[in-house]
């Protein structure tokens, strides 16, 4: 397992974070919460046990559904990138996949292969068909709280 420091950070900069080494578990979550808070298809999660915010922890807004979510989700209030999001139910955080810097995940980098995604969670709430070879869990992985269930890639056309 490296030991790497990866750093990342909201869009202007405001507030920056790192996290250390490889994530616990990679995963594509299709759920309508991430969909209309990113306003996009998905959003990639990178989990690790605790993430560490080194610049502009008084920027950081939090948002929880009205108190309704198990999920805490931090954003930067100058330039609503999400940062973070404090995942309660599974003990763990996960951060972004795109708003890594290093590694560079800019508009001219590449993905790391080390922080390849692993499966895709809510599928059947999606709104997008993968073509991966990554399991589709139509909720979550048995792992996670969820009942294992995978649907085929061509769920959604
Ligand atoms: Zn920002
Ligand atoms: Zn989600």
């Amino acid at each position: 397992m490296s030991k790497d420091v990866f750093k990342g950070s909201c869009h202007c900069g405001a507030v920056e974070f790192e996290v250390s080494g490889l994530p616990s578990w990679t995963a594509i979550c299709h759920c309508s919460i991430c969909r209309r808070t990113h306003s996009a298809p998905y959003a990639e999660l990178c989990a690790y046990d605790d993430v560490r915010i080194t610049r502009g922890e008084s920027n950081l807004s939090m948002y929880n559904c009205g108190g309704q979510s198990k999920e805490d989700r931090y954003f930067c209030s100058t330039c609503g990138s999400k940062v973070y999001s404090r995942l309660n139910h599974l003990g763990c955080c996960a951060v972004f996949l795109q708003n890594f810097t290093t590694p560079n995940h800019g508009a001219d980098g590449e993905i790391d292969p080390r922080l390849k995604m692993g499966c895709h969670i809510f599928y059947g709430s999606g709104t997008v068909s993968f073509y991966d070879e990554l399991d589709k869990f139509e909720t979550m992985p048995k792992a996670f709280g969820g009942d294992g269930k995978t649907l085929p890639n061509d769920v959604h056309g």
